[in-house]
């Protein structure tokens, strides 16, 4: 026998924490930092200041499925971004050669006039470097803290973010351009996926750059500098691949730079006809859900209004559902009964009706009784017949209205 305990020790470190880069749910620990404050974006203006800073935890811990290293610990609301831009500080002339070569392999992926959007774009260097290489193109640039100076006309810049299902018809980008953006984000993976969505929906064809910072060489090195608590979620080559295939990306090249510290990857995005497909039946049956509202609710009204005695059959589960959906209040709709005795004496949920035992309706039959669960009614029909109830007419809800249940069609 295995006691809780046991089985902790047996699986180690392991625990359950969600992976920012492909969504599995096992991660083991990786580092523990305890508390500590901020890093790098409160820059302190006094000994005191710097003193009394809150300390926050880091507790960073690696997928067992991706390699992604994060803090699972962290809380956006703690980062304070907008007072103090997140400005990447790097005129170093290495990172100056690697940017060349960067713009160079981003070209050779691009059309003679690509129309190119960089999302977190900052102040639009990279852009602005491939619009000077290649000013056939068009350049659009997505930042809501950005500044950009669009110069002679090449370029545009908008202060706000990029949103996918709505921007990509519009600018129909050749592609798509986000550098060191990914790993300041809660959920990466779901950055990526609203926009293979959007590819899917609009039925646009899309190719994604991105880059960011890669710790491969930590495992070697074993240095802990890296891990503070603004840079929550680190990539590893392996979990960068993993995120774009999760967002059923064909990954068609991943590469290094700097000394190997940056990872950057090419991915393309096919339309994906089942997401399409899935999204129509959900909104198809979302609006059919609305207009149900209307017409069941105006039924309900009607029935009231008549003054028929109206029993509803069941007031927990499905038929509470029923009760608060519809808003068969208990002031037009006192009657509810159950067959289940442990039911009776409770209230239904939200509206509050007393719910009686099926019997109640041998002494005051009802007229109509309304059953919420359809798939059951013919058993109810049975047991109210066995019972020696009578009635004038069943209603079930099918395909957006109350039908009778003995005399409409229906699939029950
Ligand atoms: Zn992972």
């Amino acid at each position: 026998m295995t006691s809780k305990n046991e089985t902790d020790e047996g699986t180690g470190l392991a625990r359950q924490a969600t992976c920012p880069a492909c969504g599995h749910h096992v991660a083991v620990a990786f580092f523990n930092g305890g508390r500590q404050p901020l890093a790098t974006l409160a820059w302190p203006r006094s000994v005191e200041a710097a003193r009394s800073m809150a300390r926050l935890p880091l507790d960073f811990v690696r997928c067992v499925n991706c390699g992604h290293v994060y803090n699972a610990a962290f809380d956006y609301a703690a980062v304070p971004y907008a007072d103090n831009p997140n400005l990447m500080f790097n005129r170093g002339s290495v990172w100056n050669d690697y940017l060349e070569d960067l713009r160079d392999r981003v070209l050779e992926h691009l059309p003679e006039s690509p129309t190119v959007v960089e999302i977190g774009c900052g102040e639009g260097h990279f852009l602005r470097r491939l619009a000077e290489a290649r000013p056939t193109g068009r350049y659009i640039g997505f930042d809501p803290n950005g500044e950009v100076d669009i110069g002679d006309g090449r370029m545009a810049f908008h202060r706000e973010l990029f949103e996918p299902e709505r921007d990509l018809p519009v600018f129909r980008p050749d592609l798509v351009v986000s550098r060191h953006v990914l790993e300041h984000l809660m959920n990466p993976l779901g950055f990526v996926q609203v926009l293979a969505f959007a590819v899917s929906c609009h039925n646009l064809p899309t190719r994604l750059f991105i880059e960011v910072p890669c710790i491969d060489r930590v495992f070697a090195s074993g240095r802990t500098a890296d891990f503070y608590y603004e840079h929550n979620s680190h990539f590893t080559t392996r979990s960068l691949q993993r995120m774009l295939e999760r967002s059923g990306a064909e990954v068609e090249a991943i590469g290094h730079g700097y000394d190997d510290e940056v990872v950057h990857s090419f991915a393309r995005f096919a339309p994906q006809r089942a997401q399409a497909e899935i999204a129509a039946e959900g909104q198809d049956f979302f609006f059919r859900a609305e207009r149900a509202r209307t017409t069941i609710a105006a039924q309900l009204a009607e029935l009231a209004k008549s003054g028929v005695r109206t029993a509803i059959w069941g007031g927990t589960g499905k038929g509470a559902a029923f009760i608060a959906n519809y808003g068969a209040d208990a002031e037009r709709f006192p009657l509810v009964v159950d067959s289940d005795p442990l039911k009776v004496g409770t209230f239904v949920p939200g509206a509050g009706q007393p719910i009686r035992f099926r019997d109640v309706l041998l002494e005051e039959p009802a007229t109509v009784i309304i059953i919420p669960t359809q798939w059951r009614a013919r058993d109810i029909m049975l047991e109210i017949e066995r019972t020696g109830i009578v009635y004038d007419r069943i209603l079930i809800e099918h395909d957006g209205r109350l039908i009778d249940f003995l005399r409409d069609p229906h699939p029950y």
